[in-house]
């Protein structure tokens, strides 16, 4: 039995397309999800156009953000029965003796690899999934917003985790896509005042922002920032997939301030770090996340206080994934979403 599949057969740009393949065999630890919905991330876009800054194993069936019905198990899981209905942590493949998996933080584990790059990912019907990875999406939640569990959970990671936000902390986040709105909501949630910012040409994106009560703002945010005293924001989350916006939240951030940094590009810095000396600022990456935080951000989504639906710009079944793809990428939707079957 084979299924359809959306892969990145390899490194040169564009190297994605739809494949047949078979049904992965299950092992004692894990079970088969069958996939009802996955989120098309940024990460699978740059992957696609090879802009990406991580090690790809090459052919990988893309995505990481899903939901889905578990419909084997394998002989030593316990806990889960056939047809519960979960949503999965990434990190499918880790050193379970490393000194960071040890302590908890298997998110830093060096050997970590994730679904949709370093094993196969959920972008067809059937996706292998360690049963460690799991969790149970409450019933409230339809299988749309379960599916973005997992951007909501790099979201609470970089806002409430790695930072030391407070209410009425200026918060500026750069970048309107899913991150960048998803941490302006939960900072929102901290009881932050927000400015979302991004281009001219992010003017939709920005105003589905403002729907979790940020400002959106297109272009430079420095009198926003410096509206209150004069100093600038307490906290910049910079969730762009460039480096050179570091530029502008060191120089948007107030002395003693935050800058979180939860977007990434392999592009070299091309300006000087002294402000981050001179203004005493503490500049804090953040990746991934961990089992307490999904647990939490599946409890916040349960109580309908962080609403997913704004974000979600359409569904596409898998043989419409390069639509989805790029009209993602043009800017003009937030968040696309596949449909396996
Ligand atoms: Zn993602």
């Amino acid at each position: 039995m084979t299924s359809t599949a959306v892969v990145n057969y390899g490194p040169a740009k564009g190297s994605v397309e739809l494949r047949e393949v078979g049904k992965p065999s299950v092992g004692d630890e894990e079970v088969l999800v069958e996939v009802s919905r996955v989120g098309v991330c940024g990460s699978d876009l740059h992957q696609w156009n090879a802009d990406h800054s991580w090690p790809v194993r090459y052919p990988v069936i893309l995505g990481h953000e899903f939901c889905g019905r578990i419909t084997e198990r394998g002989a030593r899981v316990s806990g889960w029965e056939l047809g519960d209905r979960v949503v999965s942590e990434t990190a499918a493949v880790l050193d379970l003796a490393s000194p960071m998996t040890r302590v908890g933080k298997y998110n830093l584990d060096p050997a970590r690899k994730g679904f949709g790059y370093g094993v196969d990912g959920a972008m067809t019907r059937f996706v292998l999934v360690p049963a460690r990875c799991l969790h149970r999406v409450p019933e409230s939640l339809n299988d749309e917003q379960a599916c973005l569990t997992e951007p909501s959970c790099v979201a609470f990671q970089a806002v409430v985790e790695n930072m030391r936000i407070k209410p009425g902390d200026r918060t500026i986040v750069l970048g309107p896509g899913t991150i960048g709105i998803l941490c302006g909501a939960m900072a929102r949630l901290c009881g932050a005042e927000v400015a979302l910012v991004g281009l001219e040409a992010d003017r939709e994106r920005l105003s589905i922002g403002s729907r979790y009560g940020c400002e959106p703002i297109a272009g430079d945010a420095g009198v926003w920032a410096r509206q209150r005293d004069g100093l600038g924001a307490d906290c910049v989350v910079d969730a762009t997939g460039a480096s050179a916006s570091l530029q502008s939240a060191l120089a948007w951030v107030r002395p003693g301030g935050q800058i979180t940094k939860v977007g990434w590009g392999p592009q070299p810095l091309g300006f000087s770090l002294d402000p981050l000396v001179q203004k005493n600022i503490s500049l804090q990456g953040s990746f991934s996340h961990t089992w307490a935080v999904w647990e939490r951000v599946l409890a916040l989504l349960a109580t309908g206080n962080l609403d997913l639906i704004p974000i979600i710009g359409g569904v596409w079944p898998l043989s419409g994934w390069k639509e989805a793809f790029e009209t993602m990428h043009r800017g003009e939707i937030v968040k696309s979403i596949l449909k396996p079957v």
